[in-house]
């Protein structure tokens, strides 16, 4: 035998259960997105490494210790996106995407690369379904933001708890900067040896520390709060009452920094108890200099991203296991022509569902009646229209009703001699056992 390949450490298959969660996970979000205005993009994984040292910043651990980064051949030096904002502004500017657009709502779904220590939440490709805001000023693009972010959590049955902050703008944040450098310094040596150097190169970075110690020490640091401009604090101000207005629950962390360095004003993160260290499920915030500090024009944005894995694992339990869909279970070989008759009858009538309101095609009337009038017709017609599959194991009748049940089939379509001969199929509920019969006459006329 040959030697197994395995998997890339901290790299994982997304079977089963994960993915139906990754499924749903993302068909509610463009659900939501869409409803708020935003339009699908499908964004690079390969981006040049400079545009993520110029965004993400130089000094943050992502850019420092956690990226993916490599010569390609023509000698380029390119890295796995490590986060899908900078690709995004990347893109606007690019494609000069505001010359046409006064305002522009992206929304993306896909991979992201870190390489960081695995554990639980936390794998080196991740999934983000995240969310771009271009050219929006005013706070209520914030609490827009925020309040589509938390109907997608609720949706998807995630509770999560909403924190926010506002970190000031290139007017204000300096001279807290000097502050805290001051406070810290003070503290130094009391500091873990990661903050020690932080404290040099991004002390703000020290704010998310997870040391016990360090975070004793932010507790009593100035806070950014006490230190906003006028425009900063206004603009803070009336995100809460927008909050307030739309009933949004949420608390002010004044020490809530997020990791990438473009952020500007408004932070905010959703955090779940149940996830222990790795707890934010999604985050977001206003990088209102970012698109002008990577060559576009002067224009303010914000953004979102969830993690897709840690709300997979959020919701992994309450995904039950709910039968759906139709099997077709031929007897014997020979019954097989039949069952690719039904196969195709059924199908094709769930095409007539959808155009039942357009055109009522009148030989197709006694099937469509006779399923308006009948309950157990209808229930199984929308199973049909669920999922429907041929045969693919021939075998004694009761293995192939096991079949059907680990598959978690919803009905079974028994197909033996009589049938054939009669031209009907008997309809099974798995769940009830209960049986009827569907003369497939109703759907050939
Ligand atoms: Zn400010
Ligand atoms: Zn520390």
């Amino acid at each position: 035998m040959s030697s197994k390949i395995t998997k890339v450490k901290g790299i994982y298959d997304i079977l089963g259960k994960e993915a139906k969660a990754f499924s749903l996970i993302e068909e509610t979000f463009f659900k939501l997105t869409k409803l708020f205005g935003y339009e699908r993009v499908f964004l690079p994984i390969l981006e040049r490494e400079e545009l993520f040292v110029r965004s993400v910043g130089d000094t943050t651990d992502i850019v420092e210790k956690e990226m993916y980064t490599f010569e390609d051949k023509g000698k380029r030096k390119v890295a796995l996106r490590p986060e899908g904002t900078a690709g995004a502004v990347r893109a606007y500017i690019e494609n000069q995407v505001f010359l046409s657009e006064s305002y522009t709502k992206w929304s993306y779904f896909g991979e992201m690369f870190r390489y960081e220590n695995p554990q639980a939440g936390r794998r080196r490709q991740f999934y983000q379904a995240g969310c771009e805001y271009f050219n929006a000023p005013l706070p209520t693009a914030d609490g827009e933001l925020i309040y589509l972010a938390s109907w997608i959590l609720k949706e998807l049955r995630v509770n999560a708890e909403l924190y926010i902050n506002n970190i000031g703008c290139e007017k204000c944040r300096p001279r807290y900067k000097a502050y805290l450098i001051d406070y810290l310094f003070s503290k130094k040596e009391k500091l873990c040896s990661d903050c020690q150097k932080r404290l040099e190169r991004n002390p703000l970075r020290v704010l998310d520390c997870k040391n016990p110690t360090c975070r004793d020490i932010v507790e009593e640091a100035p806070n950014i709060l006490d230190f906003l401009c006028e425009e900063c604090k206004d603009h803070f101000e009336k995100l809460k009452e927008i909050l307030d207005i739309l009933k949004i629950p949420y608390k002010v962390d004044p020490f809530l920094v997020r990791g990438l360095d473009y952020y500007t004003k408004t932070v905010f993160e959703f955090k779940v108890n149940s996830l222990g260290a790795q707890n934010t499920v999604l985050a977001g915030g206003r990088y209102d200099n970012l698109i002008k500090e990577l060559g576009g024009p002067d224009i303010p944005a914000l953004g979102f991203a969830m993690g897709v894995d840690r709300v997979a694992l959020c919701i992994l339990n309450l995904l039950e296991d709910k039968r759906e869909g139709v099997i077709i279970l031929p007897f014997e070989e020979k019954y097989i022509p039949f069952a690719l008759k039904v196969f195709k009858l059924l199908s094709e009538a769930t095409n007539i569902l959808e155009k039942i309101e357009e055109e009522i095609d009148t030989k197709k009337f006694l099937f469509v009646k006779n399923l308006m009038e009948n309950e157990k017709l209808r229930n199984f017609m929308i199973e049909v229209r669920n999922r429907i599959e041929l045969p693919n194991k021939l075998g004694k009748i009761k293995k192939l009703f096991n079949l059907a049940d680990k598959k978690n089939f919803a009905y079974a379509i028994v197909i033996g001699e009589e049938e054939v001969e009669k031209n009907f199929i008997t309809i099974k509920n798995l769940e009830t056992r209960e049986q009827f019969n569907l003369p497939l006459n109703m759907l050939e006329v």
